[in-house]
């Protein structure tokens, strides 16, 4: 049945004094109300009696006047009006349009069309209804203009429902309304709507246009939809569309999608119309493939066909150079990027911090970061570039700099900075960071907390990591293996065990790290049944494939329980060639046991593998040492010399008055030597007081160890009271550790000592491992 309207303004034209929409002919009524609209646009005066179908007032709409009797008048079928009303009702929304028409007086249709037409994305759809009821209320929302832009409003502010509710009272059809909702329902991820919105519409008559085109090619790109893409390539071409720049890169942008880089390329080299989208695109595209060389060779082309390189295309060319691991090439860019005025883009500008970051040029990195408005990207690039670089220390200076210069911390910027901090070691700056975090409430983000957790516990303080897991909103994977791993690494098994029982309890499914961390809890515990357990356990009912790491853990749990036999046998039947790594646990088993025969055995398989193993040469001597067999020590040196293998140097750090310390082995360069030896002097005369005899074979030579000067430098420096924390690059040998234990009960001190496998609490002559390590 046609449905009548009648009652648009009367006073001044005729033409609209009675308009009849028939739903059955919407072309002509497209026709006929376009006629009628461009009448609207030329008799201003018009506007002011349209409203008359809703209010009979007849003096102007003041805005403030909308009140909620506006609800009486809707006796038609406007969409969401009670809707409507209720936000007109809202002091806030009243507000809005009060200010808007305090400066703008009252919006006319041009107005309304240029209000609707701002909405972005993100749009406010509170203040798109409110401009709704202001459309209803004026009587403009029969204009096809005026609600085809209502149409769009909705569809932008992902009001999808009213912007259907609004297109099917709708009595015309054509493609820009069309275009509205398919872009709506793309933009909403709404793809398949879009397809049959799409085929509806073109069986109405409606020919698609270019923006019909790119719009459903977006949404073939994120449909997986590359068959009806394609089909719709075929549709482009036989209508020409294809010249289109916008219907090309978008046909383009699909093919990169799906890594048909062939097709894509052969796209790009017939499209008539390249412009600076289309080249970005391909470049771009080639760079997220991973094709770096590809997209460089097709940035230099471009430049050859005479097109100018922007930010983005320079941007992507200097990544591509990071990659390649292309300074030369990455220089040459800074410096075109130079001339062109775009060194100093924030894009361009993070890029050049990247690529020097990356490939370790720090000096041309900051001074790329002190040229420029440094953004958190930038910022971060720099910090994990001196991280990577292991310039620890300065990743630290680099991050206050950044607060001191108000950049915004990430989460990123977090994790990297307390991982150097964690392998500094710094309980200090773990701290500032810390309270850093807790300030911009980052501290209970999972990433973050994780990164806390493992900071905390690698510099021995278990309680701090515990209270960081305990916060956690909504604790990962990641952060689960760092508590577990934590308890592992500081001699807490049981902890380990029952965290890992009660995160698949939670329903967490265990990695393949979780399973390092509770295998090195039982192997630092002799655990061995339980680790049997584990390890049987990760195929058959976690579906998780054994690593070289995993057979590892459980060679160094069987060696150390000095069940070496079975742990030959263990690597006799791997399913894997047993590797250097593989073997070394079993040398470390050997020594721990005192098995030279064996050891000899092992240390050979290693050298087969590994023939610079200096670790290997280092063991089999001190092996000989203890046995007395000087013969065979001198031997295993000369072999070390004659190789030009060298040992790394133990070191040992600690923290103390906000200053990180380093000792080497008879160390003699401290600002106050002579007092950190006499008091090492001092200790060992009290210890071998207490306990009259205690020697161990190579107390000699081991006197000087790095880490003792450590500790003897923390017994002057630390107050009274203060746990002495102790970093150690090297596993502690046996006669440091025995001193570490007496110290601890001769100077009623607390001692951490982290070497580079695990950490060793001692307190009240007692260590944490139990002697086991
Ligand atoms: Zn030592
Ligand atoms: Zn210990």
């Amino acid at each position: 049945m046609p449905k009548t309207i009648t009652g648009w303004g009367t006073h001044n034209s005729s033409f609209i004094a009675s308009v009849t929409y028939s739903a059955h002919n919407p072309m002509e009524l497209h026709r006929r109300s376009r006629f009628q609209v461009s009448l609207l646009t030329k008799q201003q005066s018009t506007y002011n009696h349209a409203y008359l179908l809703f209010d009979k007032s007849p003096k102007r709409v003041n805005v403030s006047t909308i009140d909620i009797q506006f609800t009486t008048c809707a006796n038609n079928t406007e969409m969401g009006l009670t809707k409507t009303v209720a936000f007109i009702d809202n002091n806030t929304t009243r507000n809005v349009i009060c200010e808007e028409s305090s400066i703008t007086g009252l919006p006319g249709k041009h107005q309304m069309i240029r209000a609707l037409n701002s909405f972005g994305p993100e749009g406010d759809i509170e203040l798109g209804r409110a401009y709704h009821a202001l459309i209803v209320k004026k009587g403009l929302c029969f204009d096809e203009f005026v609600r085809t832009s209502l149409v769009d409003m909705y569809a932008k502010c992902g009001d999808m429902e009213s912007a259907v509710r609004l297109f099917s009272v709708m009595d015309c059809l054509d493609v820009a309304l069309c275009n509205c909702l398919i872009s709506g329902y793309v933009r909403n991820g709404m793809f398949d709507k879009a397809f049959r919105f799409f085929v509806q519409i073109q069986s109405n008559g409606v020919v698609p246009n270019h923006y019909t085109y790119s719009a459903m090619l977006s949404a073939c790109g994120k449909l997986s939809a590359i068959k009806e893409g394609m089909q719709i390539h075929v549709c482009v071409v036989k209508t020409e569309f294809l010249s289109d720049p916008a219907v090309g890169n978008a046909l383009l942008k699909m093919y990169m999608k799906y890594g048909m880089m062939k097709e894509a390329e052969l796209l790009f080299t017939s499209l008539e119309e390249k412009n600076i989208i289309s080249w970005t695109t391909i470049i771009n595209g080639f760079y997220r493939r991973g094709d770096f060389l590809k997209a460089l060779i097709l940035f230099c082309s471009m430049g050859e066909t005479g097109f100018d390189h922007n930010e983005y295309t320079y941007t992507t060319a200097i990544a591509c150079c990071g990659s390649l691991k292309d300074l030369n090439t990455g220089r040459m860019l800074h410096a075109q990027a130079i001339k062109k005025k775009l060194a100093l883009n924030n894009f361009v500008g993070s890029a050049l911090l990247k690529l020097y970051s990356d490939l370790g040029k720090m000096d041309e990195a900051k001074l790329q970061i002190k040229n420029m408005e440094p953004s958190t990207v930038s910022w971060n690039s720099l910090i994990s570039g001196f991280v990577n670089n292991e310039k620890t220390e300065e990743a630290v200076k680099i991050f206050c700099d950044m607060i001191e210069n108000e950049g915004k911390c990430d989460e990123f910027t977090y994790s990297v900075i307390l991982k150097a901090c964690s392998s500094l070691p710094s309980l200090a700056n773990c701290q500032q960071i810390h309270s850093h975090a807790l300030k911009t409430k980052f501290d209970i983000n999972t990433h973050v907390g994780s990164s806390l957790i493992e900071a905390y516990s690698k510099c021995g303080c278990l309680e701090d990591a515990e209270k960081v897991f305990d916060q956690l909103l909504a604790a990962d994977v990641v952060a689960w293996n760092s508590m577990i791993k934590a308890y592992s690494q500081n001699s807490y098994p049981g902890k380990a065990i029952s965290l890992f029982i009660n995160m698949i309890k939670e329903g967490h499914r265990p990695t393949s790290s979780t399973f390092v961390a509770i295998l090195s809890a039982c192997s630092h515990s002799g655990l061995i049944e339980e680790g049997k357990k584990f390890f049987n356990s990760m195929v058959k009912t976690h579906g998780i494939a054994p690593e070289e790491i995993h057979y590892s853990c459980m060679i160094d749990l069987l060696g150390r329980a000095n069940k070496l036999e079975e742990a030959l046998d263990f690597i006799d039947n791997l399913p894997i060639e047993p590797t250097a790594p593989l073997w070394r646990p079993l040398l470390a088993a050997c020594k721990y046991n005192g098995n030279l025969k064996l050891a000899e055995h092992v240390a050979k398989k290693i050298l087969d593998l590994d023939p610079n193993d200096a670790a290997v040469y280092v063991t089999l001597s001190n092996m000989y040492a203890e046995k007395g067999r000087h013969a065979d020590v001198e031997k295993e040196r000369k072999l070390m010399t004659l190789k030009n293998i060298i040992k790394e140097p133990g070191c040992s750090w600690i923290e103390a008055n906000h200053k990180i310390h380093r000792f080497f082995s008879h160390d003699k360069t401290h600002q106050i030597t002579p007092e950190i030896y006499d008091e090492l002097h001092k200790v060992v005369k009290q210890i071998q007081d207490s306990r009259p005899g205690a020697t161990t074979i190579l107390e000699e030579n081991a006197l000087y160890h790095s880490e003792k000067l450590a500790v003897c430098f923390g017994l002057l420096s630390l107050r009274t009271g203060k746990p002495i924390r102790v970093f150690k690059n090297l596993r502690v040998c046996t006669d440091c550790h025995l001193f570490m234990k007496k110290l601890s009960l001769v100077a009623n001190r607390e001692i951490l000592l982290r070497d580079n496998y695990r950490f060793h609490h001692f307190k009240q002559g007692c260590c944490s491992c139990k002697d086991y390590w």
